[in-house]
């Protein structure tokens, strides 16, 4: 294990370690305090030995999510007793059902704007983000892809989530919200974690800025062809103090954004080829004029003809935009 994330467990359980024996001190303390601190030294003594993070079964390295929720743990997945394992399952269930229920809600209209958007997990949690928010004059659209995947990804979208949530009511420009949730987002997130996002403000007469925070291009789709917009900003999370430029875009009536994470562009058939961002482009293009619900369904046509067998890796989330009036 990388000597960076060493020193972040050796912080991480001597803090655990001085909590317990403060803890241990107090009268109402009972047994279980004592072999926690007998799980935390022996994680330490393992740090020390160079075999935290290795499963104790079979050798192999430990999911490093798993351990950053948990620096205690000592078998992979593949080995969990089946207590265990089923005491994961029942969680995983019910942090899906979190997860699901943050989501916004369905076929989405106000002042004039249609949205639709397609959310489908790898495994039961996403660390793909989606939100839209009514705010003020217009709303906002939200779409993010946390670094990683599983648990830990997950965490942090539901973090992101309540972020943007509290930030929306501040009446804040769109540049201070962004710089805002960015700094919470470092502040609460270990090095090597970060979200690419793209936060965008529509309003009813067809005027959008947005901050691409180092996410895929969205694409405008609009009677003219389908043009590219490419991300103006680093991701959320990796400099606390970054600037990020704020860019604007006018759609006309019928015209659409198409947003996505990279479990569009990310996927591979059976030769090996990526789907890829000129895919993407290609398929708004055909597909441009069709209504937003349709856009999402050619998308999820094209993928599963282009992966054939090929099992899906990455968490997927599309979002179409549409100025109907
Ligand atoms: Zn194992």
């Amino acid at each position: 294990m990388a000597t960076a994330e060493n020193a972040y467990f050796r912080t991480e359980l001597e803090l655990r370690r001085e909590r317990l024996l403060a803890a241990s001190q107090a009268n109402a303390a009972d047994g279980t305090l004592q072999q926690l601190l007998t799980s935390v030294d022996d994680a330490l003594s393992r740090l020390e030995t160079g075999t935290f993070g290795i499963c104790e079964e079979c050798h192999d390295t430990i999911e490093a999510d798993r351990l950053l929720c948990n620096p205690l743990i000592r078998f992979c997945l593949d080995h969990l007793s089946s207590d265990e394992q089923r005491a994961l399952e029942k969680d995983l269930v019910l942090a899906a059902g979190i997860q699901k229920a943050l989501l916004p809600r369905q076929d989405w209209s106000v002042d004039g704007w249609h949205a639709c958007y397609h959310y489908q997990p790898a495994n039961l949690v996403s660390g793909d983000y989606c939100d839209l928010i009514e705010s003020g004059d217009g709303f906002l659209f939200l779409l993010g892809d946390v670094s990683g995947k599983g648990v830990a990804a997950s965490m942090l979208m539901s973090h992101l989530h309540a972020t943007f949530r509290t930030l929306a009511g501040q009446n804040l420009s769109l540049q201070k919200m962004v710089e805002h949730a960015n700094r919470l987002f470092c502040e609460s997130t270990i090095a090597g974690q970060f979200a690419t996002m793209i936060v965008g403000w529509a309003k009813p007469n067809g005027k959008i800025t947005y901050v691409s925070a180092g996410h895929l291009p969205l694409f405008h789709i609009s009677a003219a062809g389908v043009r590219a917009r490419e991300a103006t900003g680093v991701p959320l999370g990796m400099f606390c103090t970054t600037n990020f430029p704020v860019c604007e875009l006018t759609l006309e009536a019928g015209d659409k954004l198409l947003l996505y994470t990279d479990g569009l562009t990310e996927i591979f058939n059976a030769a090996g080829d990526e789907f890829g961002i000129a895919r993407v482009h290609s398929l708004a293009k055909r597909h441009g004029a069709t209504e937003p619900r349709a856009i999402l369904t050619a998308c999820l046509d094209e993928i599963r003809n282009f992966s054939a067998a090929t099992k899906q890796t990455d968490d997927l989330t599309l979002l179409v935009l549409h100025r109907a009036s």
